[in-house]
Parts: structure tokens; sequence; C-alpha cells
């Protein structure tokens, strides 16, 4: 959690540009000192690692100058919005550690006086009702360089268009015939000046407000004024709302006095490769079936990667990493990776577990005994202590860790050769046993008894190190190995192809029978972190079932991508 300290003892030193902005509005005693931010989701998608970003900074700024957030659900749009979308963005938001209090708003709770608002400027001739198509506004919009066309419907008298706007939203009039717009400037430099919609018929049924409202407000006429009837003192968003600030401000200024403002302030999108973060497309995803919801551990979406076993930690560091700018950038999903290692690395509990598993008999163990081998649970933290691991005649180990034919700096396992099996012995490979096809199906090994780790003997040096679980122990479980989610780096740039035939084929790799020592099994609680040694991190997944476990792989324990970057 970001830290929380009082205005005198903030030091400047690493704020970013926009702390410094409230920081010296605060200073100055704008709005009577006070400090109020807003998260603005729209309920309609769940939200992703960009929305991660606003939120770290719409809270983080918050808790650092002592003010508050509130979380304001940006529901102007009754055809795209739902309450799963609600419940998801509130569960997400707190997974990453912030809390709103009780400062939960709707945009929809201020439907009515953004009507009175609309009747008030209707009345004093700033707004009008125009009966034209929306091909037809857009063909009058004129270009940033041409001035656009005035409305034919332009000069209607306030009394006609009060009456037309009520109409509007008594239901009498067919969605799309008609809508309202501010009387500014067809000729504005700011194409967002050139009479902007302020309101649309729309009848499907809203989420909170049923069926009150036909016409619903415009981003641009609902969300500066929500922010000043909340209270907010920085409205803090992306770039792509810097041309729209001077509507923001013109909008604000019919309501406002000079003793509180709110003031937008924009920084750059997180937009992180191999990935998508339109919610447009993301929807498209989870409604083809292209994945498996909108948590599938391959979406940039906050419930996916908490799914995948990202911690809200990583999430924050990433994001604390990146940093706030005012230019847009791409950023490597290689940082938000390294930033998950990194706390996992912390936190993960080690234990064993062989994805391909390959047999071998230790020939000269005795049948039927059972050792038991104590492994540490977290070298990198003193307190977690130790488990043990049975250990037995039969083991698996992994397939990829024996070649029969090895070259020349292989130092797994070969016949003839040694290993050691971590935290346990020395053995040696006797013997292949293979199937009529001349598949490997079994090694015959021995040990050596005077090997044992930790005991007199044990520092005998082999080369290699391997894990490997008992046989009659280990418990079978199912892995979902994923990758990136698109083939290239820049899925929006493509814009020549369509963004699905992107799409990376082995995104999800599925293995059946993976073999798992019991500690894990029995530790494995709905969001518990494991390192399964040697091969990288990985969760419990919700598909879980008492005797059926599954596990997602987080993040493999090195970056491979970045290995075949380098070398290509
Ligand atoms: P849309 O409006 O197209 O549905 P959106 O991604 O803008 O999508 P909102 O729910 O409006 O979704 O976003 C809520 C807040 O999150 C906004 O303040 C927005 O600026 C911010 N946000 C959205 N995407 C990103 C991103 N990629 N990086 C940083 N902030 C983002
Ligand atoms: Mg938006």
């Amino acid at each position: 959690m970001a830290e929380t300290r009082t205005t005198e003892e903030t030091p400047r030193k690493g704020m970013n540009f926009v702390e410094e902005e409230v920081y010296a509005d605060l200073q100055a005693g704008k709005n009577g000192g006070r400090l109020n931010t807003r998260f603005p989701p729209e309920p309609n998608g769940y939200l992703h690692i960009g929305h991660a970003k606003a939120i770290c900074m719409d809270f983080g700024v918050a808790e650092r100058f002592g003010g508050t957030c509130n979380l304001r659900f940006d529901d102007t749009n009754p055809v795209k919005e739902d309450v799963e979308y609600v419940d998801s963005i509130r569960e997400d938001i707190h997974w990453l550690g912030f809390d709103w209090g009780d400062r939960e708003y709707y945009a929809s709770d201020y439907f009515p006086q953004l009507f009175d608002l609309a009747v008030r400027l209707i009345k004093e001739g700033k707004a009008y009702v125009d009966d034209q198509s929306s091909e037809e506004i857009a063909a009058q919009k004129g270009t940033p360089t041409t001035p656009g066309q005035n409305s034919p419907y332009r000069d209607r008298t306030p009394e006609e268009n009060l009456d037309l706007f009520m109409r509007m939203n008594a239901g009498e009039f067919d969605e799309g015939s008609r809508v309202l717009r501010a009387k500014i400037d067809m000729a504005s430099p700011n194409m967002h000046f050139r009479d902007p919609i302020m309101y649309r018929i729309i009848k499907t049924p809203h989420h909170r407000t049923g069926t009150t409202w036909k016409v619903y407000p415009m981003y641009d006429f609902a969300h500066g004024q929500s922010d000043y009837f909340e209270g907010v003192t920085h409205s803090i968003c992306t770039l792509e709302f810097v041309v729209h600030r001077p509507l923001y401000e013109y909008f604000v200024k019919e309501l406002a006095d000079e003793s509180y403002y709110p003031r937008q302030i924009e920084f750059n999108r997180l937009n992180l490769t191999y990935t998508v973060m339109s919610k447009r497309k993301l929807l498209q995803l989870v409604k083809e079936g292209l994945v498996a919801g909108w948590d599938d551990p391959r979406m940039p979406t906050i419930s996916g990667m908490r799914r995948r076993g990202y911690t809200p930690a990583s999430i924050r560091n990433f994001i604390d990493t990146i940093g706030y700018t005012k230019y847009e950038a791409l950023n490597s999903v290689s940082l938000l990776e390294h930033a998950v290692r990194d706390d996992l690395n912390r936190i993960a509990t080690r234990g064993m577990a062989v994805l391909n598993p390959l047999k071998a008999v230790i020939t000269n163990y005795p049948e039927g005994k059972v050792e038991t081998v104590e492994m540490e649970n977290n070298p990198e933290d003193a307190t977690a202590g130790t488990h043990s691991m049975p250990f037995s005649r039969e083991i698996y180990i992994e397939r990829d860790d024996f070649m029969e034919n090895p070259p020349k700096k292989f130092f797994r396992l070969a016949p003839g050769g040694e290993v050691r099996l971590k935290s346990a012995y020395i053995i040696k490979c006797d013997e292949v046993v293979k199937d009529a096809d001349g598949n490997i199906t079994e090694l015959r090994c021995s040990y050596d008894p005077e090997t044992r780790s930790g005991m007199p003997g044990a520092d005998r040096k082999v080369k290699g190190t391997l894990h490997w679980v008992s046989a009659p122990h280990a418990v079978d479980a199912e892995v979902r190995l994923y990758d990136r989610l698109f083939n290239v780096e820049n899925p929006a740039a493509e814009t020549d192809k369509d963004f699905r035939e992107l799409l990376n084929p082995e995104s999800l790799i599925t293995l059946q029978g993976v073999k798992v020592e019991p500690f894990i099994i029995e530790n494995a609680v709905p969001g518990a972190k494991f390192q399964f040694q040697r091969i990288g991190y990985f969760t419990p997944d919700k598909d879980s079932q008492p005797g059926k476990p599954v596990f997602n792989r987080t993040i493999a324990l090195k970056d491979t991508w970045e290995k075949v970057q380098k070398k290509a």
C-alpha cells in the first residue's frame, strides 16, 4: 500500500508530474486545501491492467496527500452496462489494495441534476434539439482546418427545444431520431466545441434507474459535472482527454463559482506488448469463446492476472516502474513479468512437481522403504521453515532431464552418468528401458547411500541437481501453461488485419498427469503461490476439485522470450 503522508512532511522528491501539480494546488490553498480524486470506470467490462494504472494514480495521489478518492461508476450507457461488471470492478479495486470507503457513486445518481442543467441551457439558448441523423451531423462537422456547418435546426426557439427535449425523454421519439446539442461554435478550432451532443435517446432499461429516463447524457456532458457534484478537486485521466478539457471546463463553468473548481489532469495510458487493451476487443474475445472468460489467465484483465497467480504487489510495482508521463508509449510485458517473478520469488512456497514424468527405479533401494527428506519452504524467507517429502524406490524425474545421447555439456542424467536428486541422494543411471517402438519408458538407476543431503559424505560433488517426486506418493494434477495471448508485439497497430488472426495458437497448453508432491496438494488453497523447483511459479486454479487438482503456471522461472529475442 502506498504510504499516507500529510502535506507538510511530503518531500517533493519522487513525485510524478501529476503529484507535483496536485501538491502545488494544495500549497496554493486551492479548493480550501481539499483533495478529492475519483476513479470513474464505465461498468461495460472487466478492469484491465491499464485501469490498474489509473487506480494506482487516483487512489495513490489521494493517499499520498491525505485526500480521498471516490469510486464513480460512469453508467451513462445502459446498452452496454451490467451489474456483473459493477461487482467485478469493486472486487478488483479491493484486491489491488485500495478502498473508497462509503464514497461509491454513480453518474446515474446525477441524472436529475444533469437534466436540470440541460433544461437551463435550453432556456438560455445554449442548447438545441437536432432532428438530423448522426451521419448528417458527422458530415457537417468539418475538419480541424475547415469550419463545420450549422445544423438547420440550430435556431429553434427555446420553447420549441424544451418541448422537444421533454418529449424525447417521455419516449415519444425513436432512438437516433433526435439529439440535444450544445450551441457553441461550429467553426471552433477545437472539434469538440462544434455543437457537441449532450443527450441521446436510449430505450434500453438502465441497471439502476430502470425506465425512468429515455435520454442519456454523453460522456462530455456528464463527466465534469459529476466531478463537480461530487466535490472532486482533481479529475485525473488519460491523455486522449486533453482535447476534451476545454469542453469539460465549459460545462463545469455553467455550475461552478470561484470557490471550488474541479481540475482535469492527464497522463499517458498503459499499453502493453503482446496484448490488447480495448474493452471492445476483450469483450469480443470473451463473447466468441476465444478465451475462457474475462478472467482467463491469458487476459490482461485484473481478474485474469489474479487467477493466473499475479500478486497485487507485483502489479503495483510494475506500475511504479513504468511511471507516468505526458506522451504515449508501449510498455514491455517483460517488465510486468519481471515484477511478478520478483514478488513470487519472495513469497512462493517451494515444492516439487514433474511436468513430463519419466519413471526411475532405484534398484538398490529397498522395496517398501520410505524416507523423508527435508525441503526448505522458501530460502528467501528465514521464517518459512521446511517441509518433509517422501523418498522411495520409484521416483519420477523430468523427461527433459534425461538424454540417451547427450551433447558435451549436458549436466543432467545420461546412461552411466550421475546426478543429485535435490535434497536427497546421488543416483546413477544404469539402464534404459524401452518399449517395442523404442520409446523410453523407464530408467533403472542405483543410489549412493552415503550421499544423502545434509549428512556426512553428502559433499561429494556432481554437476547436475534434479527435481523429482516419489512415484507412489505423487498426486496427479492438470497443469495449464500460458504464453502470450498474441503473436505480435502490438496487435492494435496491425490495422490491416483482424486482431483475432494475431492470436497465439499456443497461448494455452494443458498437461495431464503432472506428478506433484503431496505437500503442495495439501496446501493448494485458492490463491496459494508455489514455486515448482526448476520450473516456475504456479497457483491452484478455480477449476480444481477435490481429487482433481488443477494448477496454472503463473510464469516460468526465466524469461525465455527475452533469450529468443536476443538470439533472433
Ligand atoms: P471505454 O471508455 O472505451 O469503454 P476505457 O478503457 O476508457 O474504455 P473506462 O471504464 O472509461 O474505460 O476507464 C476508466 C478509467 O480508467 C478512465 O479514467 C480511463 O482514463 C482509465 N484507463 C482506461 N484505460 C487505461 C489505460 N490503458 N491506461 C491508463 N488508464 C486507463
Ligand atoms: Mg472511457
